[in-house]
């Protein structure tokens, strides 16, 4: 039985809960308790506050856990980092006074800095040469400089609004965070093998999403023009249509690279161009 540790509410636990349904694994989640199994899947969920998650992890009260990379750096504890998961995506920053004149790092010398990473924050000041006070404080970071308590501060940011109506711009981007999974570093062979199974899954889920299917109509002399484009898995399917010249192509496409390949596929003659999205993706 392998035990994951999720947030238990806030911004990460609706994206994993999400995720573990997306991998095929049904909760037997009695509202708000503290663990939940899973019926198909040997899984256990704990639900712990995220700041939690790294320790449980290390502890191996938790064999994995599903938190943001801010946090899984600023507890700095030894566990492996398995996967990105691509969403609670966010910065951590270093935010002035609007009125400030700041043209570089070396402005926040001396500088008194609220945070709740004071880790993160020092790493970054050391590795900068800057000397400055770092205040560690447990919340609400962005009312600091408003009411006197620092000149500074460095905390998330997604939009900057927040930084915004507190009179802050943000200067500096000292981290680019995602939610990651997380694993202590003795899992039992048991685990380890559990954990490559729902790891399968992960990597179908996040592939299918990246990916869409492509189904087109293309006159034969174009065909090999139309297949470079579409390289797909291996290779692209190819079938005969029934009117004299044509082909079907069936493929597989990249978000990244969606429009660009439509724009092209267009000019090779392509017609009937049809899109779906994939739902899982073993490749
Ligand atoms: P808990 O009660 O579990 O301690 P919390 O208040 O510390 O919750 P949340 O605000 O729910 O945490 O954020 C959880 C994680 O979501 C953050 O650590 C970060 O990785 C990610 N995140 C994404 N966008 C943002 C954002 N705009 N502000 C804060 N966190 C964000
Ligand atoms: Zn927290």
């Amino acid at each position: 039985m392998l035990k994951i540790a999720v947030q238990k509410s806030g911004r990460l636990y609706e994206d994993s809960i999400r995720l573990l349904k997306e991998c095929g694994i049904e909760l037997n989640n009695g509202n708000k308790q503290l663990k939940a199994a899973a019926f198909n899947f040997p899984l256990e969920v704990y639900f712990l506050r995220d700041d939690d998650i790294p320790q449980y992890v290390y502890d191996g009260v938790a064999d994995i856990g599903i938190v943001g990379e801010n946090v899984l750096l600023e507890k700095a504890k030894d566990i492996d980092r398995v996967y990105r998961l691509g969403f609670g995506k966010c910065r951590l920053s270093i935010a002035v006074p609007k009125a400030m004149q700041y043209k570089g790092v070396s402005d926040l010398k001396g500088l008194k800095i609220a945070t709740t990473y004071s880790t993160i924050l020092q790493d970054y000041l050391t590795k900068n040469n800057i000397d400055a006070e770092i205040h560690e404080i447990s919340g609400s970071v962005e009312i600091a400089p408003g009411i006197g308590l620092a000149d500074a501060i460095c905390d998330l940011v997604s939009s900057g609004s927040t930084l915004f109506t507190n009179g802050l711009k943000e200067v500096e981007v000292i981290l680019q965070s995602e939610a990651v999974l997380t694993a202590n570093k003795k899992l039992s062979a048991e685990n380890r093998a559990i954990l490559d199974k729902l790891l399968l899954r992960i990597n179908a889920v996040k592939t299918a999403k990246n990916n869409k299917y492509i189904l087109l109509n293309a006159p034969n002399k174009q065909l090999k023009n139309i297949a470079g484009l579409l390289p797909g898995i291996k290779s692209p399917t190819i079938v005969p249509l029934q009117e004299e010249g044509w082909s079907s192509v069936q493929s597989v496409v990249n978000e990244n690279d969606f429009w660009e390949v439509i724009e092209k596929l267009k000019e090779f003659g392509a017609e009937g161009i049809i899109v779906l999205p994939i739902e899982k993706m073993i490749v």
